[in-house]
């Protein structure tokens, strides 16, 4: 008999579903017939697949309420953020990339700069790769697997989507709404499993999309070797906040709790750790303190700010990180613990103090809803702190000076900062988004979301018709003479020179 996963919901840790795993085969046979849904796919227009996306648009709004029952039932999280991230980004992004592939993608004219060179007419153009796998993680299961297909589809690919074994039902969603919309049949495809399903998308794509786990991540790229398939790499993060003594306090501390609580913390942009000024350290301590205190959580309703974790593991990452700091020294102000009162797989918001730069709940991505605060004297120690991390997807500042921000955000190592904001810059889908260090490499969103998508090449185009070209054969004596006054001319400097080598050209 094959083997299926069975689909729990981390709120009641009942089961909800039971998926079938794709063999090896599965997936050959997937990526084969996505491979021939993608030879007639190539040849639609822009405007085309644009218009199937905004069918899809329509249908997920018409379906919102499924959406949500299938998003929350197997994370967890509260409904309005079903609402209010997965639906808000898949609408976000769907406008995105129907107006602007299009100009991402249509032939860039270069013009040479080698005086030589201009008679040439020279383009650098745009074509799908072929099959795209996506292999994706569970804390956003819509926006990182229907999500990230919506630029490989437009840029004219196939697509074979690997969802995480704990979140599979909302890729299932996302593609059985796609082909309602008009999409044709097996262009995009779904396949369920485990690491080894996951290594068959290697295997047999033709690029792989990666979002997940720093480890998982390296695997990837080994495998992918094997094959020289180019992959992008969206991993972990540790993302610091910085806060100045002239900041908006109200607003800081704000954005800190949902920029570290939305989704239970379980987001790669996630704050993980915040340095805060001595000056303002106490009233904002306070200020996080009073607002994460006035967070309901529990199962999904509307008046719900936290539900539960999705997965059993990352709960006792949370629960070994927290734990060994306040072994340490560090004190919970509130939560630091399982929620005592709710079955599933909750853990309390937590804001920590006392912690220090050495602790793993600063060192390493918790993934949780913790709040570690740590009191620095001044902006140039927070920096140093802030770039102490082998991560470096994103982060914020907050000051009310935003030429000291915007000095800060250029030395900060990561993909992304937001100035007086937080998590905000990855639903703006115009905007790259990518990491620096262990945080991976290659972009989503932007050209580049799109441009990994494609083959690039470059085009040259001979626009005098010359019966012959300086280089070809054969070689002799004058021509290797008159190259080398030909260089002196263009590009020696100073008049006198090229002037001498203007006269020996004409000469020889
Ligand atoms: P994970 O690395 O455990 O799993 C990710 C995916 O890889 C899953 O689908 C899994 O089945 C698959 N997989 C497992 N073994 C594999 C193998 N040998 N080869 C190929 N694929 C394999 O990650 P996770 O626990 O599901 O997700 C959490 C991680 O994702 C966190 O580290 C988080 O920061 C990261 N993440 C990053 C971003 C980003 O944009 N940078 C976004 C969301 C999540």
């Amino acid at each position: 008999m094959s083997q299926t996963i069975k689909v729990r919901s981390p709120a009641t840790l009942e089961q909800i579903a039971e998926v079938p795993v794709a063999s090896r085969a599965d997936v050959a046979h997937a990526v084969r017939r996505a491979r021939d849904a993608q030879a007639a796919w190539q040849g639609t227009s822009f405007a085309e697949r644009a218009a199937l996306l905004y069918r899809l648009r329509d249908l997920l709004l018409d379906e919102q309420d499924q959406l949500a029952d299938i998003v929350t039932a197997e994370t967890g999280r509260p409904r309005a953020e079903a609402y209010g991230n997965e639906l808000f980004y898949l609408c976000d992004a769907i406008g995105s990339w129907a107006k602007k592939s299009r100009r991402y993608l249509r032939p860039e004219t270069i013009r040479p700069d080698f005086l030589l060179m201009k008679a040439k007419k020279v383009l650098s153009t745009y074509s799908p790769r072929g099959v795209i796998g996506i292999i994706s993680p569970w804390n956003f299961p819509l926006t990182l697997t229907l999500g990230e297909a919506v630029p490989a589809l437009m840029a004219g690919n196939g697509v074979v989507i690997k969802p995480s074994e704990l979140t599979p039902l909302s890729a299932r969603f996302g593609a059985a709404m796609a082909v309602k919309a008009g999409f044709p049949e097996n262009l995009l495809q779904v396949v369920f499993g485990f690491g080894e399903t996951a290594e068959a998308v290697i295997d047999h794509c033709d690029m792989i999309a990666f979002t997940g786990s720093i480890a998982t991540g390296k695997r990837v790229m080994h495998r992918a070797a094997e094959r020289l398939i180019p992959v992008s790499l969206e991993l972990g993060g540790k993302d610091p906040m910085i806060v100045l003594k002239d900041a908006d306090l109200e607003r800081a501390a704000g954005a800190c709790v949902w920029g570290a609580l939305m989704n239970s913390g379980q987001a790669c942009t996630s704050i993980e750790r915040v340095y805060v000024e001595a000056p303002v350290y106490q009233p904002f301590v306070e200020k996080v303190l009073a607002r994460v205190r006035a967070i309901r959580q529990g199962p999904s309703e509307d008046t719900v700010e936290i539900g539960s974790m999705t997965s059993e593991a990352q709960l006792k990452k949370i629960e070994t990180q927290v734990n060994e700091a306040v072994v340490r020294g560090a004190k919970a102000l509130t939560g630091g613990r399982r929620n005592p009162n709710l079955k599933g797989l909750y853990y309390e918001p937590t804001v920590l103090i006392d912690v220090d730069q050495s602790m793993s709940v600063m060192r390493e991505e918790t993934f949780g809803p913790v709040i570690p605060i740590l009191k620095v004297q001044d902006a140039k120690e927070a920096l140093k702190l802030a770039n102490d991390s082998p991560y470096g997807l994103g982060g914020s500042i907050f000051s009310g000076n935003t030429s000291t921000a915007r000095q800060i955000a250029a030395m900060m190592e990561s993909g992304a900062v937001c100035i007086n904001d937080s998590l905000i810059n990855y639903i703006i889908p115009d905007a790259p988004m990518g990491g620096r260090k262990n945080s991976g490499f290659g972009f989503r969103h932007g050209a580049d979301g799109i441009r990994k998508y494609c083959h690039q090449k470059t085009i040259v185009m001979d626009r005098l018709g010359l019966k012959e070209e300086f280089p070809w054969y054969p070689a002799s004596e004058k021509k290797a003479r008159q190259i080398r006054h030909l260089l002196r001319l263009l590009c020696r400097s100073g008049w006198r020179n090229k002037l001498r080598a203007f006269r020996a050209l004409v000469a020889s």
